[in-house]
C-alpha cells in the first residue's frame, strides 16, 4: 500500500516549519553540513498498513543516534540483559550526548545509559561477530528486517566523514577501555560505530521501525514477533527517559511519545499500540534534536491527544 499524502499532516508541517530558522544543521560531522535546514517531512505508519505523510518522505537520512536504540535491541537479543546492563547503566544523565564528564565522576566507571555516546559505543562493541564486516552485516540485516526494506545500506561518505573526525568518540572509547567496559581495538569499534550511524533510510522506513517498537516487537504485516516483547519495552523505556538526550524530560511532558532522535535531524517515534512515526528536519536545537521535528511532534501530540501519560 503506497503512503498517502495527508492534508492534515501538511498543515502541521506548515505550522512547524518556521521554527527551523532558529536551528542549525550539525556540521561537526562535515558530511551532515550539506543538509537543507528548511526540510521537514513526516510519515506515519499504522498496523493495518495505512500510511500518511507530508513532505519529501523519500529523502534518505543517516540514522546517527537513532541507530543506538536498534543496536541495543540487537545486543539484548545477542547477549542477555544481565550481560548488557553489567556494562551500561539505565539512568538518564542530564548531560549532552557526547559528554565524558560522568564517566570520570561515577564509580564504578560505566556509561550511565545506552543512548549517550559512551553507552552506545559500549553497546556497539557487544554486537556479536568475528569481524567488523560480519558484525555490521548482522546489524544491517536486523534493520532491513525491522523496516521490511532489503535495500537499506549505509552512506560511505557520511561514515568516512565521521570516522575521520570522531576524536571525542575515540576519547570515550579509550576511557572505557581503561576501565574494562570495552576490550579490543578502538579503531575497529569506531569503524563499526560510524558505519552504524551512517545507515541510511527515508522517513517511511523509519516509521515502519517505529511501528515495530510501538507494537512490542511485532511486525504487523507478517504477523511475526521480530523482537521479544520485553526487549521492545526496554528500548521504548530508554526512548522515554533518554531518547531526546538531555531534553528527554521536557519532551516527555510536552509530547509524551517514546522517541529517538539523531543529529542528522531524524526522529523515530513509537506511539504504544498505535503507530510508528518517522520525521526528518535537519535544523537542530542546542541539544542536538530536530527543532522543527519536535515542534511538529508537539502539534501532532496535542491535536490527536497522543501523550501516553
Ligand atoms: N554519530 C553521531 C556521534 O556519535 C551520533 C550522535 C547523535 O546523533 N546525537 O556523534
Amino acid at each position: 500500500m503506497p503512503c498517502q499524502s495527508s492534508d492534515e499532516l501538511k498543515e502541521l508541517v506548515k505550522e512547524a516549519r518556521p521554527i527551523a530558522k532558529q536551528g542549525r544543521v550539525a556540521d561537526y560531522i562535515p558530511a551532515l553540513g550539506k543538509a537543507n535546514p528548511n526540510d521537514l517531512s513526516i510519515a506515519i505508519n499504522y498496523p493495518d498498513g495505512r500510511c500518511f505523510s507530508a513532505g519529501d518522505i523519500e529523502r534518505k537520512i543517516s540514522l546517527q543516534s537513532i541507530s543506538k536504540v536498534i543496536t541495543l535491541a540487537l545486543v539484548l537479543m545477542d547477549r542477555s540483559k544481565e550481560y548488557v546492563f553489567a556494562r551500561v547503566g539505565m539512568e538518564p544523565t542530564g548531560d549532552p550526548f557526547n559528554s565524558i564528564a560522568k564517566l570520570e565522576t561515577m564509580a564504578p566507571s560505566k556509561p550511565l545509559n545506552p543512548m549517550i555516546n559512551a553507552g552506545a559505543l559500549a553497546v556497539t562493541n557487544m554486537i556479536k561477530g568475528d569481524s567488523v564486516e560480519e558484525r555490521f552485516q548482522r546489524l544491517l540485516a536486523f534493520i532491513r528486517n525491522l523496516s521490511g526494506n532489503d535495500t537499506i545500506e549505509y552512506n560511505e561518505e557520511i561514515a568516512r566523514s565521521e570516522f575521520e573526525t570522531a576524536h571525542l568518540n575515540r576519547a570515550l572509547c579509550y576511557f572505557l577501555k581503561q576501565h574494562h567496559i570495552i576490550e579490543g581495538d578502538v579503531e575497529q569499534l569506531i569503524d563499526l560505530y560510524t558505519k552504524q550511524c551512517a545507515i541510511e533510510m527515508n522517513c517511511l522506513d523509519l516509521s515502519r521501525i517505529g511501528l515495530v517498537f510501538a507494537l512490542d516487537g511485532v511486525d504487523p504485516q507478517l504477523g511475526k514477533q521480530i523482537m521479544p516483547m520485553n526487549i521492545a519495552r526496554i528500548c521504548k523505556t530508554f526512548m522515554v527517559t533518554c531518547g531526546m538526550y538531555n531534553a528527554s524530560g521536557e519532551f516527555a511532558i510536552k509530547i509524551g511519545i517514546p522517541a529517538k532522535s539523531g543529529v542528522s535531524g531524524g526522529i523515530m517515534g513509537a506511539v504504544p499500540g498505535k503507530f510508528g512515526i518517522g520525521i526528518f528536519g535537519p535544523a537542530l536545537d542546542d541539544k542536538g534534536n530536530s527543532i522543527a521535528g519536535i515542534r511538529l511532534l508537539e502539534l501532532l501530540s496535542k491535536t490527536y491527544n497522543l501523550s501516553m501519560f
